[in-house]
């Protein structure tokens, strides 16, 4: 197995988004507008609800999907059709917006840690007007296994040690895991091959992208490794567990126009989706 090795590290930049919410942006700046097929990864966490008691009041998405992973507190999501439903510690949802959804996501707390991630996937071409689709998971249905080595993995999507991930479906067959590596270990997994490969860290600090030739970068919290070409991933601990984001998914290579919550594949597709949200047919 060729293994993969970090090719960047990216620092997330603090910036604020909805009404206010604080978040920890990686990608989607401008330093790093997008790794196709992601367009987007923000960490929130806060135990101050000034941070973000705001929410996400109404807004529209075209184009793309948004995948929001919970792991503390609660966020009620509501969208024009009357889907609803509460995103508790552990849960996730996979929104495939499609041609339009216009919906809110708002705290159900006002104090008390909030942390979670929304990531942003892009959809080819064909699907960007495809219908809306929900994937709602319960903590419970996400699969958790333990590795050899004491390596916890939570499996959103993709497939690991033979086991499917909870959401299914998805065009650029994402790989979506939450793993945690204790101290003094060495892991390993394989990453589809010509997949885009991400690892966002957000506890303690690890050796990504370790080869046989390659000590590997430290990785710690806030920061995104972008990983080379490659088949796998090894990732080794010194004095410390890392906990992070492992993300893979198989590029579009289409063209990016976006513009807020639109991203579309030409700047003549975005004009149409304001015209739409102005003239009240964005939904129809
Ligand atoms: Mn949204």
């Amino acid at each position: 197995m060729k293994l993969r090795q970090v090719s960047a590290i990216v620092t997330a930049q603090e910036t604020s988004d909805g009404a206010g919410v604080r978040l920890r942006r990686s990608i989607g700046t401008p330093t790093l507008d997008h790794v196709d097929p992601f367009l987007l990864l923000d960490e929130f966490k806060s135990d101050d609800g000034a941070d973000y008691i705001a929410g996400f009041p109404d807004h529209p998405h075209r184009g793309f999907e948004t995948v929001t992973y919970m792991l503390a507190g609660a966020m009620r999501h509501g969208d024009h059709n009357g889907n609803a439903g509460e995103l508790t510690a552990g849960s996730v949802q996979w929104m495939t917006a499609g041609r339009g959804i216009i919906h809110s996501e708002m705290p159900q707390q006002r104090d008390g840690l909030m942390w979670g991630f929304q990531l942003w996937v892009n959809l080819p071409a064909r699907d960007k007007m495809c219908e809306p689709r929900y994937q709602n998971i319960s903590p419970e249905d996400v699969p958790e296994l333990e590795d050899d080595d004491g390596t916890r993995i939570r499996i959103v999507a993709g497939e690991s040690h033979g086991r499917q991930g909870a959401v299914s479906g998805i065009a650029t067959q994402p790989l979506y895991l939450d793993v945690a590596v204790p101290r003094a270990a060495r892991w390993e997994h394989a990453v589809p091959a010509g997949h885009a490969a991400l690892c966002y860290v957000f506890e303690g600090r690890g050796e990504m992208g370790v080869t046989e030739a390659d000590a590997g970068r430290s990785v710690g919290p806030c920061q995104l490794a972008v990983l080379g070409p490659g088949e796998g991933l090894a990732v080794v601990t010194g004095d410390s567990p890392v906990r992070f984001l492992l993300l893979a998914a198989r590029p579009l290579e289409e063209p990016v126009v976006r513009h807020g919550p639109f991203v579309m594949n030409t700047k003549r597709e975005i004009m149409q989706a304001i015209r739409d949200l102005e003239a009240g047919t964005f939904l129809s």
